[in-house]
């Protein structure tokens, strides 16, 4: 029986981590969440994890007195975040948190030897080569929960040691697919937050829109698989069945299918590498007919070259680009923005905060906050 804690249960993907628990061997030990304290109390009645950190200290009050009838334990804060990530019986950490919030818990759970289920792409965006540095040397496993990320693991299951050549990551184009960067000036909120396929969160479905979800995952990819960003091409496919594909030597390529549905590449990460029955079904094919590909457009979607920048320069500069996307999606959410102006305001960053090339925790924390600042001072 495996032990975990999920930082971020009451997302989405938290909750479908444990939507999938009855399907492997599993037992939560800790859970996190940010305010969502009625669901996080459901969650531990059902669940009956040790600890439950609740990042907002007000809503650990609320939850410490609604719990107060268990032994459940509490906590709040980074700290408390921190507790839950380091929970000493625990085996592996799925961090399913959004943002740069999960760097400090996912390297604190690398430190105390856990296993990491990655879901939050931040991290590495960040603190790539600080997470990757200090995984290697306490031997810990990164396995990735991103749907691309699973498809490559899941292809290189098959490369027999051989190295890969190229990544071709997928990426569905999301609900603006086909439109001019002129079109894209008029389009609302609600067409933002419709995602063609995929049932997500609000910041990665606006990431979706803006394609930097797909920016984060290429730096992502980059990291997990230690290729240069110029070897891995983005490849929109609208149907979202082939989660991603790798290229080896021979130009032989392997890809990965399967229904859009998160839970199936969760519980690999948590099985691998065994594979167990899973609730998602498998993809009917001759029911699709035709799978699409196209090149992406990245005249309408500047996010793919941002992206690409901040890829090739590493140092601070993903720090920079997420902290500053973070707080562009955060003002288009609040209507304070157009969407049009989520590029613009990261590129703004970029070129405005020093650029850093060798890194320690504080300079990521230092040049997300920065990167925020500079947003908001440009919005005034
Ligand atoms: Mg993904």
């Amino acid at each position: 029986m495996k032990n975990i804690v999920i930082l971020g249960s009451t997302g989405s993907i938290g909750m479908q981590t444990i939507d999938i628990l009855d399907s492997i061997d599993a037992k939560v030990c800790a859970i996190s969440v940010n305010t969502n304290i009625v669901r996080a109390e459901q969650q531990a009645r059902q669940l009956h994890p040790s600890v439950v950190a609740v990042y907002n200290e007000e809503k650990a009050k609320e939850l410490k007195m609604k719990l107060a009838d268990t032994d459940i334990r509490v906590v709040s804060g980074m700290d408390g975040l921190i507790e839950a990530a380091t929970f000493p019986e625990a085996d592996v950490v799925v961090t399913a948190v959004v943002g740069m919030v999960g760097l400090l818990p996912t390297l604190a759970a690398i430190d105390a030897g856990k296993d990491i289920a990655l879901a939050n792409k931040e991290t590495l965006v960040c603190a790539g080569q600080i997470v990757m540095k200090r995984a290697r040397e306490k031997g810990i496993a990164i396995l990735p929960v991103d749907s691309e990320h699973s498809a490559i693991f899941q292809c290189l299951q098959g490369a027999a040691g051989n190295r890969l050549s190229r990544i071709l990551l997928t990426a569905s184009g999301g609900p603006f697919f086909g439109m001019s960067r002129e079109q894209m000036r008029h389009v609302t909120k609600e067409q933002a937050l419709h995602h063609p396929n995929w049932s997500m969160g609000a910041k990665i479905t606006i990431d979706s829109a803006s394609m930097m979800n797909k920016g984060l995952e290429l730096i992502e990819a980059m990291w997990l698989y230690d290729v240069e960003p110029d070897d891995i091409d983005i490849v929109v496919h609208r149907e979202s069945i082939v989660h991603s594909a790798v290229e080896f030597e021979d130009g032989s390529v392997i890809a990965q299918m399967g229904n859009p549905d998160m839970r199936l590449p969760i519980q690999y990460a948590l099985t691998y590498p065994e594979r167990l029955p899973c609730k998602v079904p498998p993809v009917d094919l001759p029911r699709r007919h035709s799978l699409t590909f196209f090149a992406p457009d990245e005249e309408a979607f500047p996010t793919l070259g941002l992206a690409r920048r901040a890829a090739a320069a590493r140092g601070n500069l993903g720090a920079v680009m997420n902290g500053a996307n973070e707080a562009a999606v955060a003002l288009f959410l609040q209507d304070r923005i157009p969407f049009y102006r989520i590029p613009e305001l990261v590129k703004e960053a970029m070129d405005a905060v020093d650029y850093m090339p060798d890194i320690r925790v504080e300079d990521v924390l230092e040049s997300d906050c920065a990167a925020r600042e500079i947003v908001h001072s440009l919005i005034r």
